[in-house]
C-alpha cells in the first residue's frame, strides 16, 4: 500500500515523444535509472535534501549542486529512494553477460562530476577479442559439435532441419563489455577518487573492477570540489 509511484518504468528501452522533432535528443529523454517521485540526494557539507533537477538520458540524475552552500556532490553524499545504488571505486569494470545475452549489459554505470555537479552514465564497450583459452575452447566445440552432427547424421538419417537447429545453438561464452570512466566532464574534469561513482547491476550480470590498470588519470587534474567557479548552467 505504498504511496510511492514509479515516474518511469526503470530500466526500459527509451521511446522519444512524438510531439517535437527536438525531443529526440538525449537530453529529452528519460534517466536510465529507476528514480521515484521522491528520489533525492543530501548536500554532503550543509546537510540539505534536494530533488533531482532534470533528471535526463544524458544527465541520469541531473545536475547535484547545493543550492545553498553551492558545493556538488561527492562520494559523501547520500543518494535517497533509488533502488540499487552500490557505491565504486576505480575507473575500469569488465561486466560478463549471461550466457546467449548480445548485450549491450543493462547494468548501468554513473558518476557525478565533483566540480560541476553534472551527473553522467559510462556506457559499455564490446570486447571483441576473445581470450586465447576461449578462442582454444570455442573451436573445439566447433570441430567436436561438427563431428557429432555428421556421425549422428550417418547413424539416425537426421533432416537437414534438425542439423541446423543443432548449429544454430547460442554460443556457451558469457559475452564481455568494458566500462571506463575516461571520458571527461563537460567541466573539462575526470572522474576521480572524489566523485560520487556508483553501479545498479542487473540481474544475471557480472561485474568486476578491472586492476593494475592505474593510469595518470586516477590523479585528480584541477580538481576543485569547491566548484566556486562554476555557474548554475546545465
Ligand atoms: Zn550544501
Ligand atoms: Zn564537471
Ligand atoms: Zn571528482
Amino acid at each position: 500500500m505504498s504511496m510511492k509511484q514509479f515516474n518511469q518504468p526503470p530500466l526500459t528501452p527509451q521511446t522519444p515523444s512524438p510531439t517535437t522533432s527536438s525531443s529526440t535528443h538525449p537530453s529529452h529523454l528519460r534517466s536510465p535509472l529507476p528514480l521515484w517521485e521522491d528520489s533525492s540526494w543530501k548536500c554532503w557539507r550543509c546537510n540539505t535534501a534536494h530533488p533531482l533537477e532534470h533528471p535526463s538520458a544524458v544527465r541520469p540524475l541531473g545536475r547535484m549542486r547545493c543550492r545553498l552552500c553551492g558545493k556538488a556532490a561527492h562520494y559523501g553524499s547520500d543518494i535517497m529512494n533509488i533502488d540499487g545504488i552500490i557505491p565504486i571505486e576505480g575507473e575500469q569494470f569488465m561486466v560478463s553477460l549471461p550466457i546467449g545475452d548480445a548485450g549491450p549489459p543493462r547494468t548501468l554505470f554513473v558518476w557525478v562530476c565533483c566540480r560541476c555537479g553534472r551527473s553522467h552514465v559510462r556506457h559499455a564497450k564490446n570486447v571483441n577479442v576473445p581470450t586465447e583459452q576461449g578462442m582454444e575452447r570455442e573451436c573445439e566445440k566447433e570441430t567436436l559439435g561438427k563431428r557429432l552432427i555428421n556421425a549422428v547424421k550417418k547413424l539416425a538419417h537426421h533432416s537437414d532441419e534438425q542439423e541446423e537447429e543443432q548449429l544454430n545453438e547460442p554460443s556457451e561464452v558469457r559475452k564481455l563489455f568494458k566500462i571506463a570512466f575516461d571520458k571527461e566532464c563537460k567541466c573539462h574534469q575526470l572522474a576521480c577518487e572524489t566523485c560520487l561513482k556508483f553501479k545498479i547491476e542487473a540481474e544475471g550480470e557480472w561485474v568486476a573492477q578491472e586492476i593494475g590498470q592505474k593510469s595518470s588519470r586516477t590523479i585528480p587534474r584541477n580538481c576543485n570540489c569547491d566548484g566556486d567557479m562554476e555557474e548554475m548552467e546545465r
